[in-house]
């Protein structure tokens, strides 16, 4: 997978993004470069992501030119769906995707439900504007993963948010995120930074709401030792373990399911240590 920055712009301003400080809110629009780097790649999937890749001036060209050069690839956006509640952009997404024939999805984060979301975007409105900008994405038919970042602020709340998801949308995956704590996330971390022993409960809990949409979950970041026996196999590697910030304990090297576990982010343990993880 490469991964195109297209802008560090955003319209949220996230405690935890994983973006520091120092490039958050610097336009970047340099569009031959991020075309250079659309076409120079031979990828398995080509992740448009930013800041919010939405936000760049010409996204709706860069958007196509990834397509136009990528013929093999999977193309996918990751945005916080804020401006895909306009259904006259989400049309234009549309005539696009329909012109080439490679796979696409759209990935967005819901942090919990309403003003709970809107507290850790720190953007009135925000969870409004990317639900109905999901809602959108079923209209015209294209497909959705849903993102669901777990920390301090919100890991009491995911049960709820879960039941909605499952009385209201209808996303190709749902995935939970264990947070990463670099950038804003670092920063703030005393705001944010939870221990899987207080948090993973919660995270059961929401696999549980899902009841009919359970082959939809995925765990992204859970190591296999946190978690109960039965929500083991929602457990997933994910492809940040290939890009770094992933690593093992010395203990782990005795674990017999190893080889299965999405190991532990480095970020983690810096802060929390390793006692909680208990190899089998
Ligand atoms: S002991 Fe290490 S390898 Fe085994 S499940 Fe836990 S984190 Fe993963």
């Amino acid at each position: 997978m490469v991964d195109i920055q297209l802008t560090y712009n955003c319209n949220n301003n996230c405690i935890s993004c994983i973006l520091p400080e120092i490039v958050y809110n610097q336009y970047r629009v340099d569009t031959l470069t991020i075309k250079a780097e659309m076409r120079k790649n031979n990828s398995d999937i080509v992740c448009i992501s930013g800041g919010e890749p939405t936000a760049h001036p010409e996204f709706l060209d860069l958007f196509e030119y990834a397509f136009k050069h990528n013929k093999e690839s999977e193309i996918k956006v990751l945005t916080n769906g804020r401006t895909l509640s306009d259904f006259s952009f989400v049309k234009k997404i549309k005539e696009v995707v329909e012109r080439y024939s490679n796979r696409f999805i759209f990935e967005v984060p819901f942090y919990g439900p309403e003003k709970n979301h809107d507290r850790i975007t720190r953007a009135k409105n925000s969870f409004k504007q990317t639900f109905k900008g999901v809602k959108n994405l079923e209209k015209v038919g294209l497909p959705y993963k849903i993102r669901v970042i777990v920390e301090k602020k919100n890991h009491e709340k995911i049960p709820e948010l879960a039941e909605r998801i499952r009385e209201e949308l209808n996303p190709y995956k749902i995935t939970f995120i264990a947070a990463r704590y670099t950038g804003k996330g670092y920063k703030n971390f005393d705001k944010v930074g939870v221990k899987y022993e207080e948090s993973v409960k919660n995270v059961e809990k929401a696999v549980d709401m899902l009841r009919d949409k359970k082959d939809l979950v995925e765990l992204f970041h859970y190591p296999l030792c946190i978690l109960d026996k039965e929500y083991r196999k929602f457990g997933r590697q994910g492809v940040t373990k290939q890009q770094g910030g992933i690593t093992f304990l010395e203990k782990c090297e005795k674990c017999s399911i190893k080889k299965d576990c999405s190991g532990i982010w480095e970020s983690y343990l810096e802060k929390f240590g390793g006692e909680e993880f208990e190899p089998f």
